[in-house]
């Protein structure tokens, strides 16, 4: 990799041809933003907003979420920031929305399907989400919002997220790509979606089923398995088809030769823990996006994660 100087002025995400590949932070609280900023987040890719919800025993009021809302907007003004409505369940249980006695939770009433069983939270979450957006705005500090659904899985939870959010004014309402069902139908969804966003975490447990909590099968939790690959390809190309921008959130995004993997299979932007911003970008630079997709194709025909990994770094090396 090309070393940058220490001091340097951080360079805005792309590839060695000039193709420009944003890159971005996921935060869990707004009081992370000075910190991705100094890291060179170029906006928001994910942010969580499951930390309001997660220490409480009731939602939390309209007039809270606004405050939050705005603190972020604010922090990232005149950038994109995309903020994925609450994903309870699963892996982030909530008392007040989910059944603790759900067998299988990450099968269960989580993400979008929790939020639609309760689509009060879901209306409040999104009425704060326009009112921070209008407040700072009209303070002179808006940012360029985009608000994303958790664990879609059908075309008709595209329409339905995609359809209510607008009701409440939000101008680029998209989804996550979390559950292999998603990408295969990801060309129908972008009927409906502005944008998508791969959480990679998530899609890979569900493309491998084997539970991201469980230490016995962690050896799947791999987004390097060419089954996943696969799978962000569909939409890669269907994003490249239709026009809308494909991001990736999931942790694959933080590692630099997976990153160049993902722009080589249509990722137009990557998000990460702006920790990982800086090696990132230092190896997009040195890879053209011919190269990426070259890098791409040899990690797809690969058979497993670690020889799809070997064949990626082969590929990169050349
Ligand atoms: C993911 O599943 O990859 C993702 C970004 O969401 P979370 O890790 O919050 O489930
Ligand atoms: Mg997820």
């Amino acid at each position: 990799a090309r070393a940058v100087a220490a001091g340097a002025p951080i360079t805005d995400g792309a590839l060695a041809d000039g193709t420009p590949v944003p890159l971005l932070a996921n935060l869990g609280n707004p009081a992370g933003a000075a910190e991705a900023v100094a890291l060179g987040a170029e906006g928001v890719g994910l942010f969580r907003t499951e930390f309001l919800f997660l220490s409480a025993s009731s939602a939390p009021t309209i007039e809270q979420q606004r405050v939050s809302y705005a603190e972020l907007l604010a922090a990232f003004a005149g950038k994109k920031v995309v903020v994925r409505v609450l994903d309870a369940g699963a892996d982030k249980p909530l008392p007040f929305l989910n059944d603790a006695h759900e067998e299988n939770p990450a099968l269960g009433l989580r993400g979008l399907r929790a939020l639609r069983a309760s689509e009060d939270i879901l209306r409040e979450q999104l009425t704060a989400l326009a009112e921070a957006d209008q407040l700072t705005k009209k303070a002179g500090s808006g940012a360029d919002l985009w608000v994303m659904a958790p664990m879609v899985s059908t075309v008709d939870e595209a329409a339905y997220f995609t359809g209510i959010a607008r009701e409440y004014g939000i101008r680029t309402a998209g989804v996550m790509v979390e559950v292999p069902s998603s990408a295969l139908m990801a060309e129908q969804i972008f009927a409906h979606a502005d944008f998508a966003s791969i959480g990679t975490n998530d899609l890979t447990q569900y493309t491998l089923a084997a539970d991201r909590l469980l230490g016995s099968v962690a050896g799947y939790q791999d987004p390097w398995y060419p089954a996943v690959l696969r799978l962000i390809r569909e939409v890669g190309a269907a994003g490249a088809r239709t026009g809308k921008p494909v991001g990736i959130c999931g942790e694959a995004a933080a590692d630099p030769l997976l990153a160049v993997v993902l722009v080589g299979l249509g990722a137009t932007s990557l998000s990460m823990a702006p920790t990982a911003l800086a090696d990132v970008r230092a190896t997009l630079l040195t890879h053209s996006l011919d190269d990426a997709k070259r890098v791409a194709e040899a990690a797809l025909a690969a058979t497993d994660a670690a020889t799809a990994r070997e064949a990626a770094q082969t590929a990169s090396a050349s």
